[in-house]
């Protein structure tokens, strides 16, 4: 609710005047109510007029070749024509978790959503704003999430491997200009304390403006913006895009503000770490993930020269950093000891890992056997005297599994423990982690009856285009993770 305060008689707002300063004079005569002293404030301001998009609408998209998955962004993937690869999620999503009730209008008591349901759901996990004008097809448009860390604290952060945490966006924009007249300027505005827009502060005198702006049908902007976190905020900040209609610019600031429509706008999630004060508990909106990277040793055959140790490869890690980033976690990834040494669990004497032994075949792969996982942790702990007891443990071998096709497995979704095999490419270790920190596929691989199976995509098996890209599909190279996936995450870490 926006807080209107009275000081002798002079009303002022707290944020957006321009809108509501018509509003809130009625308010005066009508409905308004004082609740308080010394300072006034409304107690029932009445509903502020509704935001509406119209004649220019700015959608914020990554870039299709150039992003992999190194911050988080998450847009509600609709038609854009030619202009983004990956289909509409509305002619994708095949269902979803529903809990089952017996209240109308919901008498069903499946777990699942029934047809059509689920994109409806789905588009409740965006903020929404109306696109009041004729000539769209769509007439919503859906504010995308954005994940940055501070720049402060990702230029302190000290990795072991991969890439320092994201403090930096470069996003394209896709503009669509109805009417009859070009508007004078479409300017990004934000908050100079927490990010620069290309560098600018994006104060009058250095606005950060969108120069193509004739009328026209929707297509992708020449520029690209790169959006930098320079502090940390500790409730979600917007970045808004605003047009200035014909003429208005001639016009006194005050009447810019007011003749200025909403275009577009970002919001960028709260990124700022709080202590505990009092009674007041501390705030993690930063998380931190401890994983330790395990190559595990083995000699199969119990031949000279026959060692074979598992690799992790440069790729995989950052892939599974860029992962965690995009949820504001930072994977604090152990791959060498306090000594500096790779940390290597050296099973070449364990019987069990001797061909025809408990986990290896006697065609030396290794078996799909639900102890393994548990065994690997027994180890390790006993070798290290559990100095990696708070980790995320991943087990790296050199040999391939039963099913060549498997390239890991998870010990359970939300149990933080993961195997992988040689037969393996560079997603399998994000996509596996991420089975640890409670994701589910999103596609469905049976009944869907767990809560955080929240909506399930066509299978990339069956229809690789609408498979979306994400990490926990089946793309071969899926690199994107949504809002609701970190919310699960983030309680998981
Ligand atoms: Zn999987």
């Amino acid at each position: 609710m926006t807080i209107y305060r009275s000081s002798k008689g002079n009303f002022e707002q707290h944020e957006e005047v321009e809108i509501f300063t018509d509003k809130y004079v009625s308010n005066v005569n009508g409905i308004a109510s004082f609740t308080a002293t010394g300072n006034k404030y409304f107690g029932a301001p009445g509903k502020p007029p509704v935001n509406t998009i119209t004649n220019v609408v700015v959608e914020f998209r990554t870039k299709q070749t150039g992003y992999n998955g190194e911050f988080g962004f998450d847009w509600l993937r609709i038609d854009d024509g030619a202009l983004t690869t990956e289909k509409a999620y509305e002619v994708c999503i095949e269902g979803g978790y529903e809990a089952p009730n017996g209240k109308a209008p919901h008498r069903d008591t499946n777990t699942s959503f029934e047809t059509g349901e689920a994109f409806k759901a789905l588009q409740k996990e965006y903020k929404q704003i109306v696109i009041a004008r004729t000539s769209t097809t769509s007439k919503k448009y859906y504010v995308p999430w954005l994940n940055l860390f501070p720049k402060p604290v990702s230029d302190s952060t000290v990795v072991s491997t991969g890439p320092k945490p994201p403090f930096e966006a470069e996003l394209r924009m896709l503009i669509d200009v109805e009417g009859t007249d070009p508007p004078d300027q479409i300017r990004i505005a934000f908050d100079a304390k927490y990010f620069t827009i290309d560098g600018k502060d994006g104060t009058d005198r250095n606005p950060v403006l969108i120069m193509d702006k004739i009328i026209g049908a929707k297509r992708e902007v020449p520029s690209t913006i790169k959006i930098t976190c320079i502090d940390e905020f500790s409730v979600d900040q917007e970045i808004k895009v605003y047009s200035y209609p014909k003429d208005s610019l001639s016009k006194p600031l005050a009447t810019q503000m007011v003749l200025r429509k909403l275009a577009g706008k970002i919001i960028v999630g709260a990124n700022k770490n709080t202590s505990k004060i009092g009674k007041t508990p501390a705030v993690n909106n930063r998380k931190t993930q401890k994983i330790v990277l395990v190559k595990v040793k083995t000699n199969i055959n119990g031949v000279i020269g026959g060692d074979i140790t598992g690799v992790f490869t440069p790729r995989e890690k950052v892939n599974l950093q860029n992962a965690l980033y995009q949820a504001l976690i930072f994977g604090d990834i152990k791959d060498k000891d306090s000594s500096g040494r790779d940390i290597i669990l050296d099973v070449t004497a364990d019987i069990n890992f001797k061909a025809g032994g408990k986990y290896i075949s006697g065609g030396g792969i290794l078996r799909t056997e639900p102890t393994l996982n548990t065994y690997m942790r027994t180890l390790i702990n006993a070798n290290t005297a559990n100095a990696y007891i708070d980790c995320f443990y991943v087990f790296m071998f050199g040999i391939n599994d039963s099913s060549n096709r498997v390239g890991g497995r998870v010990e359970d979704i939300g149990k933080k423990s993961v195997v992988l095999y040689k037969g393996r490419d560079n997603f399998t270790l994000n996509h596996e982690v991420l089975h640890g920190l409670s994701l589910y596929h999103t596609h469905a691989d049976g009944v869907v009856d767990k809560p955080n199976q929240k909506y399930v995509y066509t299978h990339a098996n069956v229809d690789s285009t609408k498979a979306t890209d994400n990490i926990m599909s089946y793309q071969p190279d899926g690199k994107t993770s949504w809002y609701w996936q970190w919310k699960i995450i983030r309680k998981n870490v």
